[in-house]
């Protein structure tokens, strides 16, 4: 028994330490660096807001993106520029204001805010989107009259805006996009287009937007909203509010803009390959174009029916964080649960199929490997 040799100790091999969590989305506005030959110019012409120096190259740039005639106004945040849009159509208050119920909640929070109410219409299922077609044959069955369509561009890809500026002609009803996510998409405007210039959109000025249209007095209209009813002197011509962008947001927003053509090709290249990497997975589809001839800020993809929020259970498992960026409608939304509708199958659809995956700018391959490895087991399981 003396003899006996003493059992090794068992070593315990650790695991490596647990890989980070992947973010759904990691923003990345311009640094100190590049905000500081503008914030120099602020600083030596000391004009800081009412549309000054930065703000004006700011518009001029983001007009220039634009084919012509189009015009363009900047405007606080991008809820705030379908608001005041609705109201520069002069709407009537009380009146129906069409929207998907497959959008983010600002777009129904911006008509309430126009004095209109909402009227939640279910979406194409390819698109994803409002059809003009459809949205016409809906309005003959409309519960009341009907002020606008606001037809929302769904993660940044662009609506039709030619057969849209049709339904406005044909039907009389105006059309304004909600286009917040589609900064990369938009360089014409047939019908007035918003855009958000949020932080976690792809341009940005951190809080912020615009509108451009074809429509020149429709601009001036809109801008004098924004900045207390005067139209280049001090009349308050009609009641409005403030919602300009200070020189500093201009700033940001200049450098922002310097550097999207670098943003632009580093998002196109990986999205690129996340599509490569699951062309082999036919139960991921991915939204017509993106990555390809338009960008956004965000990745959603659909998987198969009603499975989103067990994938991203798996997901979450992994250490992987996704978004479902718009929950699931409007009509689930307490301040609009209340909406006049339609029925909603695509939209309910949609919302229990789509999912918002990790994607941002300086995104490591790595982190594109687990997201496709875990995503590809999640399919597995059922
Ligand atoms: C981001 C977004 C908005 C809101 O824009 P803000 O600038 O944050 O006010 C509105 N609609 C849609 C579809 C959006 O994605």
């Amino acid at each position: 028994m003396a003899n006996m040799p003493i059992p090794a100790l068992k070593t315990t091999i650790l695991p490596d330490a647990a890989p980070a969590r992947i973010p759904v989305a990691r923003p990345l506005l311009p640094d100190t660096a590049s905000l500081t030959p503008y914030l120099t110019r602020i600083d030596e012409g000391r004009w800081y807001s009412n549309f000054g120096p930065l703000l004006t190259d700011l518009e001029r740039r983001l007009t220039a993106r634009l084919a012509k005639p189009a015009q363009l106004a900047t405007v606080a945040n991008g809820t705030l520029a379908i608001t005041l849009a609705l109201q520069a159509l002069g709407c009537e208050p009380g009146d129906l204001c069409v929207i998907p119920a497959w959008t983010f909640t600002a777009t129904a929070h911006a008509v309430r805010q126009a004095g209109l109410e909402p009227w939640l219409l279910d979406v194409d299922p390819d698109t994803w989107m409002l059809d003009p077609a459809a949205v016409v044959a809906a309005l003959a069955t409309a519960p009341g009259p009907v002020a606008a369509i606001v037809p929302v561009a769904a993660f940044g890809r662009m609506p039709d805006l030619d057969a849209w500026a049709k339904v406005a002609r044909h039907t009389g009803v105006p059309v304004v996009v909600d286009g917040a996510a589609a900064f990369d998409a938009l360089n014409r405007a047939p019908v007035p287009v918003t855009v958000s210039l949020h932080a976690t959109k792809s341009v940005s000025t951190g809080e912020g937007g615009f509108i451009a249209s074809d429509d020149a007095d429709f601009i001036a209209r809109f801008k004098a909203l924004t900045t207390f009813g005067f139209e280049g002197d001090r009349y308050s011509r009609v009641t409005a509010t403030n919602a300009k962008l200070s020189e500093y947001a201009a700033a940001v927003g200049l450098a922002s803009l310097d550097a999207w053509s670098h943003t632009r090709t580093r998002l196109s290249f990986l999205a690129q390959q996340i599509r490569a990497t699951l062309a082999l997975t036919p139960q991921i589809g991915f939204q017509k174009g993106w990555g390809a001839t338009w960008l956004s800020s965000v990745c959603v993809v659909a998987t198969p029916d009603g499975r989103a929020s067990q994938i991203a259970a798996a997901l979450a498992q992994a250490g992987i964080d996704t978004r479902a960026w718009w929950g699931e409608g409007i009509h689930h939304q307490p301040a609009f649960e209340g909406a006049l509708r339609t029925a909603l199958p695509v939209t309910d659809r949609l919302a229990a199929s789509t999912l918002g995956l990790p994607f941002y700018v300086d995104m490591p391959d790595t982190e594109i490997w687990r997201l496709v490895d875990a995503l590809m087991s999640a399919l597995k399981e059922s």
